[in-house]
């Protein structure tokens, strides 16, 4: 395999990959085979009439099938105190056996390691699917060279003694110490603790935990920890647990009707016994029939199975569902909320036009240059990546979300650049002219930006964007599918409209601070469930707020790490699939209960009426399982069509 090629990042390969018997998939495979031969061997043995012979196989069938089944049901008993349907699926061979019908409770057995088995094959899939992904955007950290030059390196290659350079928004890619400036750190990742801490020259930063509004210097201390898309991986291999609503139905539903089960034998035998005055060994027979038709396993399998190969078909298309509970809660979204720069725009965004009010236009340039490459913003990069000359000095930057970043000069006055509502905010006033040039700039379709120095304004600045190419073919999928679709910006409405038209959304909402947003989608939430589709620092309230999240696999870390959903490939027509993936995974979901919970029903009443023998009933309530597993498993081959 050329995983570990592909595979850049820090996860360990999976002990299975050393040892196949440690793949779960291939061992529960392997298990089942062997339950099957030595069960259909046993038919065989008693056909001929070696009947011992027959009895040991059967009893090698029911250590190879039971005993994994076993563990897990005591697994469950002791660390969560509930009873589940591998007890009963247990339980229920021993009971077949009683009745003189081991071969079934082996074939029993079979079918449901089998199962067992096929569901562990689609995680499998969906673990590589989306190890696959993390080769696509690989993960690495800003370096700062003794000469102040700064370097991209990838997570691998840092080192102890490397100075990293974290700006407001982005996650510490190692352990570390700061050796400069000050900031707010979330973390929670780590400590749970969801109020941020304060973090200056001294303090130890922890690899994964999130940078808040300032910028920081870290001197590496220990090599990196796991990278956002690892921890992203550990997120599905808990979704295979995942608590969306009707798995945790499912669940609700295992241990209360285990243990109705188990109570129902003794109270079918009694009155099959005394009521109906059938023989204690029919009566047996009948109550362990029940017992056999009677195991939920079909409809507790009948989610998982399909959330999980749902989210690896989605993951080898490169939109990566963080739970089965967003895929469900995506299947019911009536409105789409995008955020405009970088979601709907490419956000590589390019500086246009520099009117200086003070001073000449390569200084204003300087200053704003300075400045803004410690900010992660597009329009920030788009105005430090027009400088190539050496940065002014800038001290303790701090960004406003949605607004500006502001810093020090050497000689203590401010430096600032940002939006209107910023430029109040530094106590500055745009007279007239100043709002004409404004005005004449955003006509054109440039976002503006002003720079500042103490309570003046010294420039504008006009950054050009363009729509992603798939823009408007993705809204038009959305709206085809039924959707409203909505633009949210912190741009000024002049911009906004210029991207709406090229990309043909109707409803706009511009002008909108992180809180403004966070309030719209609050608002829309009560019209319909909403996703936000959003890549920047101001969207990660929004974000969190919204029934699904998406962001961009190029968005900053926070609004990654805020996303239920994020679209790797970074196109806004994974979200599409991911509807229609969706859509599918639901149906196929409800689809999956009713058949398993009325296949209960009507085989459990005719087995209660004796009207079902005991191998039959064995193939119809396995039968069911594997059934809706399968059906679940078919959602690994989903294509969408536009
Ligand atoms: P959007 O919602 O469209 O992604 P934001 O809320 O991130 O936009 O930003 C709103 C506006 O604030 C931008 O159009 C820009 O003028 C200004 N702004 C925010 N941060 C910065 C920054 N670091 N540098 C310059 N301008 C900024
Ligand atoms: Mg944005």
């Amino acid at each position: 395999m050329t995983q570990s090629q592909t595979v850049p990042n820090r996860t360990q390969p999976p002990e299975w990959q050393q040892n196949w018997w440690k793949n779960p998939a291939a061992r529960g495979f392997g298990l089942s085979a062997l339950t099957l031969l030595t069960a259909v061997g046993g038919y065989v043995a008693e056909a001929q009439g070696a009947t011992p012979l027959a009895w040991g196989l059967w009893a090698v069938a029911f250590l190879t099938g039971g005993i994994p089944a076993a563990q897990q049901a005591i697994r469950t008993l002791l660390r969560e105190r509930k009873l589940d349907v591998d007890l009963l699926m247990v339980v229920a061979a021993l009971g077949a056996a009683s009745v003189g019908r081991a071969g079934d409770g082996a074939i029993l057995l079979f079918l449901f390691s089998l199962s067992n088995a096929l569901q562990d094959w689609a995680f499998a899939r969906t673990r590589r699917a989306i190890e696959a992904l993390m080769a696509l955007n690989p993960e690495g950290a800003n370096v700062v060279n003794p000469d102040g030059e700064e370097t991209w390196k990838p997570l691998d290659d840092l080192a102890p003694g490397d100075t990293l350079l974290v700006r407001p928004g982005e996650r510490f890619a190692a352990d570390g110490t700061v050796t400069e400036g000050f900031s707010d750190v979330d973390e929670s990742a780590l400590t749970g603790e969801s109020v941020p801490v304060d973090r200056g020259v001294g303090d130890a930063v922890k690899s994964g935990t999130l940078n808040g509004h300032g910028v920081l210097w870290v001197r590496v201390e220990h090599r990196a920890g796991e990278s956002t898309l690892a921890k992203l991986i550990a997120l599905v291999e808990q979704a295979r647990a995942a608590k969306s609503r009707t798995e945790r139905f499912a669940e609700a539903f295992e241990g209360p009707y285990t243990v109705a089960v188990l109570l129902s034998v003794p109270v079918v035998y009694a009155g099959a016994h005394y009521l109906f005055g059938l023989e204690a060994a029919a009566a047996w027979y009948r109550a362990m029939t029940f017992l056999v038709v009677a195991s939920p396993c079909a409809v507790v399998i009948a989610t998982p199975a399909a959330v999980l190969s749902a989210m690896g078909a989605g993951a080898r298309r490169g939109t990566l569902f963080k739970s089965g509970a967003a895929l469900e809660a995506l299947s019911q979204a009536r409105i789409v909320a995008l955020d405009k720069t970088g979601t709907l725009t490419e956000g590589r965004m390019r500086l246009e036009r520099v009117v200086t009010l003070d001073g000449s236009e390569d200084e204003a340039h300087r200053l704003a240059a300075s400045l803004e490459r410690l900010s992660e913003h597009p329009v920030a990069q788009a105005i430090a990546a027009g400088w190539s000359g050496e940065p002014l000095a800038v001290r303790d930057a701090r960004s406003v979300r949605g607004r500006g970043i502001i810093g020090y000069l050497e000689d203590g006055d401010t430096v600032w650049v940002g939006n209107r509502p910023f430029v109040a905010d530094q106590g500055a006033a745009l007279d007239a002219h100043v709002e004409g040039e404004l005005g004449a700039l955003e006509a054109q379709g440039l976002t503006t930006s002003l720079l500042g120095r103490g309570n003046r304004v010294l420039a504008l600045l006009g950054v050009a964007d363009s729509p992603r190419p798939e823009a408007r073919e993705a809204v038009a999928a959305l709206k085809r599918r039924g959707m409203r679709v909505v633009m949210l910006t912190g741009d000024r409405r002049a911009v906004a409209e210029h991207v709406a038209k090229a990309v043909e959304i109707e409803e706009i909402y511009a002008e909108l601070l992180p809180e403004d947003k966070l309030q719209m989608v609050e608002e829309l939430e009560r019209q319909g469930r909403v996703v936000m589709v959003g890549d920047g620092v101001n969207d990660a309230p929004a974000l969190n707020a919204a029934s699904v999240g998406v962001s961009m696999a190029g968005g900053a870390d926070v609004s990654l790490e805020s996303a239920d959903l994020v679209l790797m490939k970074n196109d806004l027509k994974g979200l599409v699939g991911a509807f229609s993936l969706a859509r599918s995974t639901a149906a196929t979901v409800r689809f999956n209960l009713s058949f398993a919970l009325g296949v209960i029903v009507v085989v459990g009443t005719l087995a209660l009426l004796g009207m079902v023998p005991l191998p039959l009933g064995v193939v119809a309530h396995e039968g069911g399982t594997i059934f809706v597993v399968g059906v679940g498993l078919r959602l690994l081959a989903h294509r969408v069509v536009g």
